[in-house]
């Protein structure tokens, strides 16, 4: 499924800044633009993320199968002569309105290959002609994107094939399942032979619901990373059913409860190990109370996931809202209501923060590195972009004006002579 938008479009632009494909037009800079005409979103491109959906400020970016199949038409037809633009051509890309600042960093170190980092490390090679060493404990690109986002998503998967792009750029030296803290300075100090780091490491850390029991639960991140491969991970509980209690109520839940629930031909058709298909095949888990602490309007997933949920099992899901889970027990979850949801397992997924970083100030309410517009606070010649920067939420494509914003305070107030070589 792809996104579409319609003619309710105010063309703000601001979903062209989030849209992680460059698949939004005519963009700022580009002929028909503000002419009063709609924006459009290229069909073969979209990797249906929903950030254009997420931004839009008139609501006018939809998925595809809600939006008026003349408004579908539309889109596909402005693009129906026009080649697919490439997301990662830096040499044409976004050409007109990019202008290469003088002076500026010479040699950046890039923290994180996510989608923050990334976008970051592109707007380095647009912007500036800084040399970029790009870092991620990692041995593959993507971050979140290949070990968090569900594999039965695979066309939003497809950006990575874009970040794997950049790091083959000659200005990027990548260096995966590199320790960055063999990079780093002592004490906050920039390490040796760079004159900046963007540190864009994410948010692993989960919240917890601080009850009793709790250590007997699956968190969303475990279950995720398993799901998705990621080296190291493995499923900490055994799927025993006949019901589960998914705690939280945003779109992460919301995956976890359809991953779940998978029947043997969602199963087949995802892009998952033989291993783990055949573990969610034979789980025991038949159905998944879904409990939110607040209301259905302050809910957090968006309504196309929901939609998906409940198109894949609709049947087997149960909503529950205002309630506040007391203890994990034997039975089952007790809420403080003193009502117990007799479950065999017990997932949470209310949240992801981030953990501090060595050498640098740590807001621990927010789960960030204190910064203003990406530098951080009272450490000199270190940014934050991503998840560490703003809290763990908002899309791939948010990542991406994020990063933008990050990179342009770096250039603005860069410790480096303006003269290359002074
Ligand atoms: C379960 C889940 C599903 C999601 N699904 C979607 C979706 O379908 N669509 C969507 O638009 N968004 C989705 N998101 C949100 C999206 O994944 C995030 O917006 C995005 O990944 C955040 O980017 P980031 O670069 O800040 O962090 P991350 O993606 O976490 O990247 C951080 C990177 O830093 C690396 N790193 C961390 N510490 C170090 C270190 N010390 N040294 C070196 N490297 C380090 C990590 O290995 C990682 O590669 C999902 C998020 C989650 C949790």
């Amino acid at each position: 499924m792809t996104y579409a938008i319609s003619g309710e479009c105010c063309s703000d632009a601001s979903c062209v800044a989030v849209c992680p494909m460059n698949s939004i037009h005519p963009s700022p800079g580009e002929p028909g633009f503000g002419t009063g005409a709609s924006l459009f979103i290229d069909p073969r491109t979209c990797i249906d993320c929903g950030a254009c959906a997420g931004i839009c400020p008139v609501n006018a970016a939809q998925p595809a199968d809600q939006a008026a199949p003349e408004d579908v038409e539309r889109n596909a037809a402005y693009f129906a002569d026009r080649e697919p633009l490439e997301a990662t051509d830096l040499d044409t890309w976004e050409a007109p309105s990019y202008q290469v600042w003088g002076g500026g960093p010479r040699r950046v170190l890039v923290v994180g290959a996510g989608p923050a980092g990334m976008y970051a490390t592109r707007e380095l090679l647009l912007r500036t002609t800084a040399e970029v060493t790009l870092v991620d404990r990692l041995e593959q690109v993507g971050g979140l994107v290949r070990y968090g986002v569900a594999p039965d998503h695979p066309g939003t998967k497809q950006i990575i094939e874009t970040f794997e792009r950049i790091t083959r750029h000659q200005r990027v030296r990548w260096l995966p399942g590199g320790d960055a803290r063999e990079l780093r300075g002592a004490d906050g100090q920039l390490p040796d032979g760079f004159d900046a780091v963007i540190h864009a490491v994410g948010a692993r850390g989960s919240r917890r619901l601080v009850i009793d029991g709790e250590d007997a639960a699956c968190s969303a991140e475990e279950f995720v990373a398993w799901y998705n491969g990621r080296p190291g991970a493995t499923l900490p509980v055994e799927l025993a059913g006949p019901r589960a209690v998914i705690v939280g109520n945003g779109n992460v839940a919301l995956d976890v409860a359809r991953i779940l629930l998978s029947d043997e031909k969602r199963l087949r058709a995802m892009d998952v190990s033989p291993g783990v298909r055949s573990v969610l095949a034979a789980s025991g888990i038949k159905e998944v109370v879904l409990l939110g602490r607040r209301g259905p309007g302050e809910a957090a997933y968006t309504e196309p996931a929901l939609r998906e949920l409940f198109a894949a099992a609709g049947d087997r899901v149960e909503l529950r809202y205002h309630a506040r889970p007391a203890a994990w027990t034997a039975d089952g979850l007790k809420l403080e209501s003193g009502e117990t949801i007799a479950a065999g397992n017990l997932f949470t997924a209310i949240g992801f923060e981030g953990t501090p970083i060595d050498g640098l100030p740590f807001d621990r309410d927010r789960g960030i590195v204190p910064n203003v517009r990406g530098a951080v606070v009272g450490r000199p010649g270190h940014y934050v972009a991503g998840w560490i920067k703003r809290g763990a939420r908002g899309g791939i494509g948010v990542n991406k004006a994020c990063a933008q914003e990050t990179v342009m305070t770096l250039v603005s107030s860069s410790r480096v002579p303006a003269s290359p070589g002074s």
